[in-house]
């Protein structure tokens, strides 16, 4: 297990949303939207566990955390291995006594045209993307239902609710994960467990700094407020949607996009 205690800081100011004494867990917190949902739900109190591959990477992140008078650890987690999630939930539960906010981010794109697509980059796409939200949410979910409180926020696309040509695993993995957000916040309503999707548009991070300038711009054409979208416009849906204030939307998929898909 690799974690990290950060530094702790009574002196923090509490953030907008109220989170004060919270337990997150956010997945694909090393970089981009993971680590900007993290930063904001520290920011509005919460203690979060980041967890990703890149320990390295989770260290500056706590680090960041930690200068700002937040709490965080860290935890080595491959969300497409069964046993990597059983093994950080355990560890999680165990150090930090319970999870009541879930976010799962942590996802990737293998891209291909369908006839060229390789059964293990659909697969490995849908085991990131899909499976391992399924599990995790599957590991934690009992702490929660125990507190009678909590909060799941699935990160999908609004690929998944176009469609995308050439990304056929990836809108697919993001489609499943608006159906699985479904199916648990009717399963967990009764506990006062809320569980929702944000889909983001085009947002600039590493992920999509690697996709070609001209399709960029093509892009950015079909999005009405004429921008690209930043990690803190995710982050702050994620905080909304995980506070007291959002405990009567559940089921729901918030389009985060510039516009660009009205759904
Ligand atoms: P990113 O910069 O590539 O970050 C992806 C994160 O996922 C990293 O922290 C990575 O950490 C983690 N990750 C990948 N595979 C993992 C695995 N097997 N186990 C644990 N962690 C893993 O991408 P991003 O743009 O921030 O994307 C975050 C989420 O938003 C993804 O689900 C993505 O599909 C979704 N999204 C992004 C956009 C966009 O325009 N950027 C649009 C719609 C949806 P490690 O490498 O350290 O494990």
């Amino acid at each position: 297990m690799n974690e990290q205690e950060t530094r702790n800081n009574p002196g923090v100011p509490a953030g907008g949303h109220g989170l004060s004494g919270r337990i997150a867990l956010v997945t694909g917190a090393s970089q981009g939207i993971g680590r900007a949902c993290a930063i904001e739900l520290a920011k509005s109190g919460a203690t979060v566990a980041l967890a990703a591959r890149s320990v390295a990477k989770l260290e500056a992140v706590a680090g960041e955390i930690t200068a700002a008078g937040g709490h965080a650890r860290i935890y080595a987690l491959d969300v497409s291995s069964e046993e990597s999630i059983k093994a950080c939930a355990k560890a999680v539960l165990a150090d930090l006594g319970k999870v009541e906010i879930l976010v799962n981010n942590a996802g990737i794109t293998k891209d291909g045209l369908t006839l060229r697509m390789k059964l293990a980059d659909f697969d490995e796409v849908l085991r990131t993307n899909l499976t391992g939200a399924f599990l995790l949410t599957q590991a934690v979910i009992s702490s929660m239902m125990k507190g009678r409180w909590g909060r799941v926020v699935n990160i999908t696309s609004v690929v998944g609710e176009t469609g995308a040509a050439g990304q056929a695993n990836y809108a697919a993995s993001k489609a499943g994960l608006i159906g699985l957000t479904k199916s648990l916040a009717r399963e967990f309503a009764s506990r006062g467990i809320t569980v929702n999707a944000v889909a983001p548009g085009f947002i600039q991070t590493a992920m999509t700094e690697e996709l070609p300038e001209a399709h960029k711009t093509a892009i950015l054409a079909q999005i009405p407020l004429a921008r690209y979208g930043s990690d803190a416009d995710i982050a702050a849906a994620v905080a909304f949607l995980a506070s007291d204030a959002a405990g009567y939307i559940t089921g729901h998929t918030l389009d985060v996009n510039g516009g660009m898909y009205m759904g």
